[in-house]
């Protein structure tokens, strides 16, 4: 299985993909946490690239497609994975095809929800793991459930920056949801819709019976 996960900026996307992950034990690839972890290196790179994020724009392609590849020959991941946050742009989704994906995942999400959603979102950096104040709650106040480490807010998860983060997704979202689509009906990949608004479990529900085929 080669996954691809799309969808807006708090749609589940990282809270399912914790589970595919688990469940199916295939290799997990968030551009989104790569980045964020070269943040914590204090040089020139990760600078920008935090500027960038805490700004709401998207990285260059270029530099998507370097930390994409180098991640991806770490861990000889070519034959199952789950990308997440990839692509963000056509070009990304065309650089990507000798990937042969065979799953897209795509969660769909009202707009107004996303803002309820990202407000109170919790994150342990180092492993990516995703918790929300009221929806998916922490064991212990702020505290990773496996770790015991701090968790924090994202920079990027406030306002202001959620709508520039949204402009940039829905700028994007119709050619690359067109395209996969495409894909689907003319090779062998397929695609499905989720309504994000559902319950965690039953999207789990959802996903597995869409993987089980
Ligand atoms: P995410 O964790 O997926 O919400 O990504 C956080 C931020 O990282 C985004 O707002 C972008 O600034 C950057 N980013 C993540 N993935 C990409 C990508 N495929 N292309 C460009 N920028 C990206």
């Amino acid at each position: 299985m080669r996954i691809i996960l799309l969808g807006a900026p708090g749609s589940g996307k990282g809270t399912q993909a914790k589970f595919i992950i688990d469940k199916y034990r295939i290799p997990y690839i968030s551009i989104g946490d790569i980045l964020r972890q070269e943040t914590i290196k204090n040089n020139f790179l990760s600078k920008k690239i935090k500027y960038i994020i805490d700004s709401g724009k998207l990285i260059p392609d270029n530099l998507i497609m370097i930390i994409l590849k180098r991640e991806l020959k770490k861990n000889n991941y070519y034959n199952k994975f789950l990308l997440d946050g990839i692509p963000r742009t056509i070009f990304q989704a065309k650089l990507i095809k000798y990937l042969h994906i065979t799953h897209v995942l795509k969660f769909i999400i009202p707009k107004k929800l996303i803002l309820k959603r990202l407000s109170g979102r919790l994150i342990h950096i180092k492993s990516g793991r995703v918790y929300h104040k009221i929806f998916n709650p922490p064991k212990n106040f702020q505290i990773d459930d496996i770790t015991g480490e701090k968790l924090v807010i994202r920079n990027d998860d406030n306002t202001k920056i959620i709508k520039k983060r949204l402009y940039e997704y829905y700028s994007t979202e119709k050619i690359i949801t067109h395209f996969y689509k495409k894909e689907a009906y003319l090779k062998n990949l397929k695609f499905l819709n989720i309504d994000a608004t559902l319950s965690i479990n039953i999207i789990h529900k959802i996903i597995q019976d869409f993987l089980k085929n």
